[in-house]
Protein backbone atom coordinates (compact mmCIF):
# COMPACT_ATOMS: atom_id res chain seq x y z
CA UNK A 1 0.00 0.00 0.00
CA UNK A 2 1.06 3.38 -0.76
CA UNK A 3 0.25 7.21 -0.78
CA UNK A 4 -0.45 8.52 -4.16
CA UNK A 5 -1.07 11.92 -4.56
CA UNK A 6 -2.99 13.67 -7.66
CA UNK A 7 -4.69 16.99 -9.00
CA UNK A 8 -8.16 16.27 -9.70
CA UNK A 9 -11.17 18.73 -10.86
CA UNK A 10 -13.68 18.98 -8.25
CA UNK A 11 -17.42 19.08 -8.59
CA UNK A 12 -17.18 23.05 -9.27
CA UNK A 13 -14.50 22.48 -11.79
CA UNK A 14 -11.93 23.80 -9.24
CA UNK A 15 -8.41 21.62 -9.19
CA UNK A 16 -7.82 19.70 -5.60
CA UNK A 17 -5.25 17.76 -4.91
CA UNK A 18 -5.73 14.67 -2.77
CA UNK A 19 -3.62 12.29 -1.61
CA UNK A 20 -5.69 8.42 -2.12
CA UNK A 21 -3.99 4.80 -0.93
CA UNK A 22 -3.01 2.92 -3.81
CA UNK A 23 -3.33 -0.76 -3.54
CA UNK A 24 -2.19 -3.23 -6.62
CA UNK A 25 -3.63 -6.37 -6.92
CA UNK A 26 -4.28 -7.30 -10.71
CA UNK A 27 -3.84 -3.60 -11.23
CA UNK A 28 -3.56 -0.25 -9.27
CA UNK A 29 -6.76 1.14 -7.08
CA UNK A 30 -6.73 4.54 -5.79
CA UNK A 31 -8.87 4.58 -2.90
CA UNK A 32 -10.40 7.48 -1.42
CA UNK A 33 -8.29 7.12 1.79
CA UNK A 34 -5.36 9.61 3.48
CA UNK A 35 -3.48 6.97 5.98
CA UNK A 36 -1.32 9.85 7.37
CA UNK A 37 -3.92 12.53 7.62
CA UNK A 38 -6.46 9.96 8.85
CA UNK A 39 -9.69 11.15 6.20
CA UNK A 40 -11.57 8.62 4.10
CA UNK A 41 -15.05 8.84 1.85
CA UNK A 42 -17.15 6.35 1.90
CA UNK A 43 -19.83 5.55 -0.53
CA UNK A 44 -23.43 4.62 0.76
CA UNK A 45 -27.05 4.02 -1.20
CA UNK A 46 -29.13 4.82 1.85
CA UNK A 47 -28.29 5.01 5.52
CA UNK A 48 -31.73 3.51 6.55
CA UNK A 49 -30.98 -0.01 4.68
CA UNK A 50 -27.18 -0.38 5.20
CA UNK A 51 -24.77 0.35 7.61
CA UNK A 52 -22.39 3.40 8.11
CA UNK A 53 -19.92 3.95 6.92
CA UNK A 54 -20.30 1.82 3.58
CA UNK A 55 -17.99 1.70 1.00
CA UNK A 56 -14.84 2.96 0.40
CA UNK A 57 -14.64 4.92 -2.87
CA UNK A 58 -11.98 4.12 -5.40
CA UNK A 59 -11.20 6.40 -8.39
CA UNK A 60 -12.57 4.89 -11.63
CA UNK A 61 -12.92 6.90 -14.94
CA UNK A 62 -16.63 7.49 -14.69
CA UNK A 63 -16.15 9.26 -11.37
CA UNK A 64 -18.83 11.58 -10.13
CA UNK A 65 -16.75 14.16 -9.39
CA UNK A 66 -19.21 15.34 -6.30
CA UNK A 67 -17.39 12.48 -4.73
CA UNK A 68 -14.07 14.06 -5.64
CA UNK A 69 -15.64 17.80 -4.10
CA UNK A 70 -16.52 15.64 -1.04
CA UNK A 71 -13.29 13.92 -0.21
CA UNK A 72 -11.72 17.40 -0.85
CA UNK A 73 -13.81 19.07 1.71
CA UNK A 74 -13.10 16.00 4.31
CA UNK A 75 -9.38 16.42 3.83
CA UNK A 76 -9.30 20.36 4.47
CA UNK A 77 -11.50 20.06 7.45
CA UNK A 78 -8.68 17.29 9.00
CA UNK A 79 -6.51 20.09 7.55
CA UNK A 80 -8.13 22.52 9.11
CA UNK A 81 -7.97 21.06 12.28
CA UNK A 82 -4.99 19.49 12.35
CA UNK A 83 -3.15 22.82 11.50
CA UNK A 84 -4.99 25.85 12.28
CA UNK A 85 -6.26 24.44 16.11
CA UNK A 86 -3.42 21.82 16.35
CA UNK A 87 -5.82 19.42 17.08
CA UNK A 88 -4.89 15.59 17.28
CA UNK A 89 -6.86 12.84 16.59
CA UNK A 90 -6.88 10.66 20.28
CA UNK A 91 -8.44 7.32 21.82
CA UNK A 92 -11.04 9.72 23.21
CA UNK A 93 -12.59 10.95 19.79
CA UNK A 94 -11.63 9.67 16.74
CA UNK A 95 -9.33 7.64 14.78
CA UNK A 96 -10.64 8.83 11.96
CA UNK A 97 -12.33 11.55 9.86
CA UNK A 98 -14.93 9.87 8.25
CA UNK A 99 -17.49 10.83 5.51
CA UNK A 100 -20.00 9.04 4.04
CA UNK A 101 -22.09 9.79 1.22
CA UNK A 102 -24.95 9.78 -0.58
CA UNK A 103 -24.78 10.50 -3.91
CA UNK A 104 -25.42 9.25 -7.61
CA UNK A 105 -22.47 7.12 -8.49
CA UNK A 106 -24.63 4.80 -10.50
CA UNK A 107 -28.10 4.79 -12.00
CA UNK A 108 -30.02 3.22 -9.12
CA UNK A 109 -29.54 5.75 -6.36
CA UNK A 110 -31.70 8.74 -7.79
CA UNK A 111 -33.63 8.73 -3.72
CA UNK A 112 -33.20 12.13 -2.04
CA UNK A 113 -32.20 11.98 1.42
CA UNK A 114 -32.44 15.98 2.29
CA UNK A 115 -30.13 15.66 5.51
CA UNK A 116 -26.61 16.15 6.71
CA UNK A 117 -25.55 15.07 9.72
CA UNK A 118 -22.88 14.42 12.40
CA UNK A 119 -23.40 10.97 14.06
CA UNK A 120 -22.01 11.14 18.28
CA UNK A 121 -22.81 7.29 18.34
CA UNK A 122 -20.60 6.96 15.28
CA UNK A 123 -18.54 9.43 15.48
CA UNK A 124 -18.54 10.12 11.57
CA UNK A 125 -20.58 12.09 9.29
CA UNK A 126 -23.29 11.72 6.88
CA UNK A 127 -24.39 13.44 3.80
CA UNK A 128 -26.97 12.99 1.66
CA UNK A 129 -28.37 14.43 -1.46
CA UNK A 130 -31.21 17.04 -2.55
CA UNK A 131 -32.42 18.33 -6.00
CA UNK A 132 -30.90 21.31 -6.54
CA UNK A 133 -31.90 22.90 -10.19
CA UNK A 134 -33.02 19.57 -11.60
CA UNK A 135 -30.03 17.80 -10.24
CA UNK A 136 -28.92 15.30 -7.34
CA UNK A 137 -26.80 17.22 -5.43
CA UNK A 138 -24.93 15.51 -2.40
CA UNK A 139 -24.59 18.10 0.39
CA UNK A 140 -20.96 17.27 0.77
CA UNK A 141 -20.25 19.21 -2.61
CA UNK A 142 -20.32 22.24 -0.20
CA UNK A 143 -17.61 22.64 1.90
CA UNK A 144 -19.28 24.70 4.70
CA UNK A 145 -21.80 21.92 5.23
CA UNK A 146 -18.86 19.46 5.24
CA UNK A 147 -16.79 22.07 7.89
CA UNK A 148 -20.48 22.44 9.66
CA UNK A 149 -20.71 18.97 10.43
CA UNK A 150 -17.49 17.58 11.51
CA UNK A 151 -17.04 20.95 13.91
CA UNK A 152 -20.31 19.43 16.03
CA UNK A 153 -17.72 16.28 16.07
CA UNK A 154 -15.67 18.90 17.84
CA UNK A 155 -17.62 20.58 19.66
CA UNK A 156 -19.03 17.08 21.21
CA UNK A 157 -15.25 16.48 21.92
CA UNK A 158 -14.88 19.92 24.06
CA UNK A 159 -18.35 21.69 25.50
CA UNK A 160 -20.33 18.92 24.60
CA UNK A 161 -23.31 21.08 24.44
CA UNK A 162 -26.89 19.39 25.54
CA UNK A 163 -28.48 19.82 22.13
CA UNK A 164 -31.31 21.50 23.12
CA UNK A 165 -32.34 25.46 24.09
CA UNK A 166 -29.82 27.83 24.41
CA UNK A 167 -26.67 25.58 24.58
CA UNK A 168 -27.78 23.47 21.64
CA UNK A 169 -28.08 27.17 19.88
CA UNK A 170 -24.67 27.41 20.68
CA UNK A 171 -23.00 24.28 19.10
CA UNK A 172 -25.07 25.27 16.22
CA UNK A 173 -23.17 28.52 16.00
CA UNK A 174 -19.91 26.95 16.59
CA UNK A 175 -20.57 24.51 13.85
CA UNK A 176 -21.80 27.43 11.75
CA UNK A 177 -18.74 29.83 12.61
CA UNK A 178 -15.91 27.37 11.96
CA UNK A 179 -17.75 26.31 8.84
CA UNK A 180 -17.51 29.99 7.33
CA UNK A 181 -13.85 29.90 8.81
CA UNK A 182 -12.67 26.86 6.85
CA UNK A 183 -14.62 27.79 3.52
CA UNK A 184 -13.05 30.85 3.44
CA UNK A 185 -9.94 29.91 4.94
CA UNK A 186 -7.54 31.21 1.55
CA UNK A 187 -8.81 34.22 1.42
CA UNK A 188 -7.62 37.13 3.86
CA UNK A 189 -10.02 39.59 2.18
CA UNK A 190 -12.40 39.11 5.05
CA UNK A 191 -14.44 41.49 3.30
CA UNK A 192 -15.18 39.11 0.09
CA UNK A 193 -15.87 36.35 2.26
CA UNK A 194 -18.95 34.36 1.46
CA UNK A 195 -21.30 34.37 4.71
CA UNK A 196 -23.59 31.86 3.39
CA UNK A 197 -23.79 28.39 4.97
CA UNK A 198 -25.68 25.45 2.32
CA UNK A 199 -26.14 27.42 -0.63
CA UNK A 200 -28.22 26.33 -2.94
CA UNK A 201 -29.73 24.15 -0.92
CA UNK A 202 -32.05 25.68 1.23
CA UNK A 203 -35.88 26.43 0.39
CA UNK A 204 -36.17 27.78 -3.14
CA UNK A 205 -32.19 27.49 -3.43
CA UNK A 206 -31.64 29.72 -0.81
CA UNK A 207 -29.18 28.86 1.93
CA UNK A 208 -30.05 27.71 5.24
CA UNK A 209 -28.41 30.31 6.83
CA UNK A 210 -26.69 33.27 6.35
CA UNK A 211 -24.10 34.90 9.27
CA UNK A 212 -23.94 38.22 7.37
CA UNK A 213 -27.46 38.55 6.83
CA UNK A 214 -29.28 36.44 9.30
CA UNK A 215 -32.61 37.45 8.16
CA UNK A 216 -31.98 36.01 4.38
CA UNK A 217 -32.78 32.96 5.77
CA UNK A 218 -36.22 32.41 7.89
CA UNK A 219 -37.70 29.39 10.09
CA UNK A 220 -41.01 27.82 9.86
CA UNK A 221 -42.75 27.58 13.53
CA UNK A 222 -46.33 26.70 14.38
CA UNK A 223 -46.59 29.08 16.82
CA UNK A 224 -50.20 29.30 19.30
CA UNK A 225 -51.94 27.01 16.23
CA UNK A 226 -50.23 29.23 13.77
CA UNK A 227 -47.93 28.73 11.05
CA UNK A 228 -45.46 31.40 10.83
CA UNK A 229 -42.45 32.06 8.77
CA UNK A 230 -39.54 33.71 11.06
CA UNK A 231 -36.40 35.65 9.91
CA UNK A 232 -33.53 34.65 11.59
CA UNK A 233 -32.84 36.91 14.58
CA UNK A 234 -29.31 39.19 14.63
CA UNK A 235 -30.49 40.14 18.37
CA UNK A 236 -31.59 38.83 21.33
CA UNK A 237 -34.81 40.80 21.82
CA UNK A 238 -35.36 38.45 18.77
CA UNK A 239 -34.33 35.38 20.62
CA UNK A 240 -37.42 32.79 20.22
CA UNK A 241 -38.40 30.81 23.10
CA UNK A 242 -39.46 27.48 21.89
CA UNK A 243 -40.53 24.33 23.27
CA UNK A 244 -38.05 20.66 22.45
CA UNK A 245 -40.79 19.36 19.36
CA UNK A 246 -39.42 23.12 17.97
CA UNK A 247 -36.14 22.27 16.53
CA UNK A 248 -35.02 21.21 19.93
CA UNK A 249 -36.43 24.57 21.07
CA UNK A 250 -35.24 26.61 17.83
CA UNK A 251 -31.13 25.14 17.80
CA UNK A 252 -31.28 26.41 13.92
CA UNK A 253 -33.04 29.76 14.41
CA UNK A 254 -31.70 31.69 17.24
CA UNK A 255 -28.13 30.32 16.93
CA UNK A 256 -27.56 33.03 14.07
CA UNK A 257 -27.78 35.41 17.26
CA UNK A 258 -24.30 33.95 18.59
CA UNK A 259 -22.85 33.70 15.09
CA UNK A 260 -24.13 37.38 14.09
CA UNK A 261 -21.46 38.39 16.61
CA UNK A 262 -18.82 36.30 15.40
CA UNK A 263 -19.48 37.50 12.26
CA UNK A 264 -19.00 41.61 13.50
CA UNK A 265 -15.93 40.52 15.05
CA UNK A 266 -14.66 39.35 11.92
CA UNK A 267 -15.21 42.06 10.01
CA UNK A 268 -13.96 44.40 12.90
CA UNK A 269 -11.42 46.78 11.66
CA UNK A 270 -8.80 49.09 13.03
CA UNK A 271 -10.36 52.56 12.89
CA UNK A 272 -6.70 54.32 12.50
CA UNK A 273 -5.61 51.85 9.68
CA UNK A 274 -8.81 50.56 8.01
CA UNK A 275 -7.04 47.18 8.42
CA UNK A 276 -8.87 43.92 10.07
CA UNK A 277 -8.19 43.43 13.40
CA UNK A 278 -8.33 39.66 13.82
CA UNK A 279 -7.02 37.35 11.10
CA UNK A 280 -8.79 33.92 10.62
CA UNK A 281 -6.08 31.27 12.52
CA UNK A 282 -6.44 33.57 15.53
CA UNK A 283 -10.35 33.31 15.17
CA UNK A 284 -10.18 29.70 15.15
CA UNK A 285 -8.11 29.50 17.78
CA UNK A 286 -9.98 31.56 19.80
CA UNK A 287 -12.96 30.05 19.57
CA UNK A 288 -11.72 26.68 19.49
CA UNK A 289 -9.75 27.30 22.94
CA UNK A 290 -13.41 28.90 24.64
CA UNK A 291 -15.40 25.47 22.88
CA UNK A 292 -12.53 23.69 25.46
CA UNK A 293 -14.03 25.85 28.15
CA UNK A 294 -17.88 25.92 27.63
CA UNK A 295 -19.90 22.96 29.26
CA UNK A 296 -23.12 21.29 28.39
CA UNK A 297 -25.13 23.74 29.86
CA UNK A 298 -23.19 26.90 28.30
CA UNK A 299 -25.62 29.56 26.98
CA UNK A 300 -24.37 32.72 24.98
CA UNK A 301 -22.84 34.67 27.38
CA UNK A 302 -20.53 31.95 28.76
CA UNK A 303 -19.30 31.90 25.13
CA UNK A 304 -18.79 35.42 25.18
CA UNK A 305 -16.71 35.45 28.60
CA UNK A 306 -14.45 32.01 27.54
CA UNK A 307 -13.47 34.22 24.05
CA UNK A 308 -12.88 37.60 26.51
CA UNK A 309 -10.75 35.03 29.12
CA UNK A 310 -8.74 33.83 26.28
CA UNK A 311 -8.43 37.03 24.40
CA UNK A 312 -6.47 38.26 26.96
CA UNK A 313 -4.14 35.57 27.13
CA UNK A 314 -4.16 35.47 23.55
CA UNK A 315 -2.99 39.04 22.30
CA UNK A 316 -0.67 39.48 25.52
CA UNK A 317 2.22 40.04 22.67
CA UNK A 318 0.46 42.57 21.46
CA UNK A 319 1.28 46.40 22.38
CA UNK A 320 -1.40 47.69 24.55
CA UNK A 321 -3.02 49.85 22.30
CA UNK A 322 -3.49 46.66 19.45
CA UNK A 323 -4.62 44.59 22.69
CA UNK A 324 -7.21 47.42 23.79
CA UNK A 325 -8.21 47.35 20.23
CA UNK A 326 -8.98 43.76 20.18
CA UNK A 327 -10.49 43.12 23.19
CA UNK A 328 -12.86 46.26 22.53
CA UNK A 329 -13.58 45.22 19.28
CA UNK A 330 -14.98 41.62 20.79
CA UNK A 331 -16.81 43.98 23.67
CA UNK A 332 -18.51 45.56 20.84
CA UNK A 333 -19.77 42.36 18.59
CA UNK A 334 -20.93 40.94 21.26
CA UNK A 335 -23.15 43.99 22.56
CA UNK A 336 -24.26 45.00 19.47
CA UNK A 337 -26.19 41.53 19.31
CA UNK A 338 -27.36 41.99 22.70
CA UNK A 339 -25.25 39.13 24.23
CA UNK A 340 -23.89 41.13 27.80
ZN1 LIG B 1 -25.75 21.46 12.75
Amino acid sequence: MAQREETIQDYFGQERTLVFEEVTNSEPTLYFEDTVLKACTHYIRSYRTEALPGRKIFKHPFQNTQSISAYANTRDVAIFFQNVLKYSLSDETIAYYISSIQCVEDDSNQKQDKEAWWSPKLQQAFFGQSQVNNTLLCFAVSQDIVAHEFTHGLTSWTADFDYIYESGALDESYADIFAILISNFHNPDVGSWNWEIGNGFGEQGCAFRDLQQPSRCNSIFIIDGQTQQIDHPKHMDNFLHLTYEQDNGGVHHNCSIHSYAAYKLLISQDNETNEYLFDVSTVAVLFYQALKRLGKQSGFIHSRLAIENIAKTLFRKDSTIIKQKKLGAIAAAFNSVGIY
